[in-house]
């Protein structure tokens, strides 16, 4: 039988899964490289990311964030202003179509801080599908609003007591209700992870960041940016805007990971940048980077922001990374915290503490840089979700 679609990035990626999976996925490759053939499908997609999801979203020059740092003139894609808060809905609608075109009418989510779950929640209530979402039960404790939104759009939510009752576990129990129920359900996977087709087709749902931002750097700025800067939990963001300049050899394209509290505190989800717990292992059915102990088990992670708390990175990122087209650096929680207040007091944006990761390394590098250079930073969500972590982290000093 004919590949339609690489599997690999380099040695990364893959599909190690259960052999009872093997026909789901590769009906899901099918169809996906289907979709993408038919106009039908992109017209429907375009139609609907326009009208509900609300595209393009903008491109805003950044003015007193600029001047304040007194270097590169900054851009913000705001992402921020896409539906239901954040870039996620751009995978979850594209892949909800797929879910149709496949006549599957339930799918299962996992979801660490939520924002994927409603994402997924919310084009499940679009589209008439059946929802159920896993989500640790220590996660659910914390995000508690993001769980109840998911139930008045109607979703399931269903709390997952294994292991570290976090993300990871909640991935963990979606595949094994997939296994279960693949005949009618599709796994709905909410970042630039899996076995292959995944890191594929929600790269391809993603670039539609990279490629507005692109047309709208070259009609506002007249040029395209000198760097490109997203933050990185599974990398669908980040994958998403460097898409639009990989060919770009001009351009320079960095990803931020979560520092937490420092690299040599261990307590960190910067998969790239701990020369000491990273290594190449095989988790939730593909090879990439993960973060283990020297038993191979996977590590506990931590970081502020609850979107980029993981342990592994998509496949696609660790090529880049290898092949050096990309580069990969960390901001620690403080710094996160910081260049979220600096954003909400320059630009009157308040930004998700993932997408403060990506502002951080701003911060650090535009004073660095000449005025009349560029950076693009994806500003991947907006902050209201993270409301009750920074009245926490900040409280006496607000
Ligand atoms: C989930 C999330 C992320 C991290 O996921 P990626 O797949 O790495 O993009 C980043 N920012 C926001 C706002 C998120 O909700």
């Amino acid at each position: 039988m004919t590949t339609l679609l690489p599997h690999k990035f380099g040695p990364y990626g893959g599909q190690f899964v259960p052999e009872t999976l093997m026909p789901a996925l590769i009906e899901l490759e099918r169809e996906f490289v289907s979709a993408r053939n038919d106009p039908a499908f992109n017209a429907e997609f375009d139609k609907l990311m326009a009208s509900f999801v609300g595209r393009p979203t903008p491109l805003t020059y950044a003015r007193r964030l600029s001047e304040k740092l007194g270097g590169a003139q900054i851009y913000l894609k705001r992402e921020d202003l896409a539906h239901t808060g954040a870039h996620k809905i751009n995978n979850a609608l594209g892949q909800a179509l797929l879910v149709k075109r496949m006549s599957k009418k339930r799918i299962v989510a996992e979801t660490g801080a939520g924002q994927h779950g409603v994402a997924s929640a919310t084009v499940a209530a679009l589209l008439g599908l059946e929802c159920v979402v896993y989500m640790g039960s220590v996660d659910i404790a914390r995000q508690e609003p993001n769980v109840f939104r998911m139930k008045l759009l109607g979703a399931e939510v269903r709390p997952v007591e294994s292991g570290t009752k976090t993300l990871k576990d909640a991935i963990n129990e979606a595949i094994r209700d997939w296994v279960t129920n693949v005949r009618d359900t599709h796994y709905l996977l909410g970042s630039a992870l899996g076995p292959h087709p995944y890191p594929t087709i929600v790269r391809e749902f993603q670039s539609v960041i990279g490629r507005e931002a692109r047309e709208q750097m070259l009609m506002d700025a007249g040029r395209l940016p000198d760097t490109v800067i997203a933050c990185v939990g599974g990398g669908s963001n980040a994958i998403g805007v460097f898409s639009g300049f990989v060919k770009d050899e001009s351009v320079e394209l960095i990803g931020v990971e979560a520092g937490g509290s420092g690299i040599i505190s261990g307590k960190h989800a910067a998969r790239f940048g701990d020369a000491t717990k990273a290594r190449v292992g095989v988790i939730h059915g593909t090879r990439t980077y993960v973060l283990q102990d020297e038993n191979g088990q996977i590590a506990e992670t931590h970081s502020v922001s609850a979107g980029l708390d993981y342990a592994a990175v998509g496949p696609e990122h660790a090529m880049l990374r290898d092949t050096e087209r990309a580069f990969y650096t960390s901001a620690t929680d403080e710094e996160a915290l910081s260049a979220f207040q600096t954003l909400c007091h320059t630009e009157g944006i308040i930004p998700a503490l993932e997408s403060s990761h990506a502002v951080a390394e701003v911060i650090k590098r535009a004073p660095t840089m000449r005025k009349d250079q560029v950076i693009l930073v994806n500003l991947s969500g907006r902050g209201d979700k993270d409301l009750n972590t920074v009245i926490k982290e900040l409280g006496q000093n607000l």
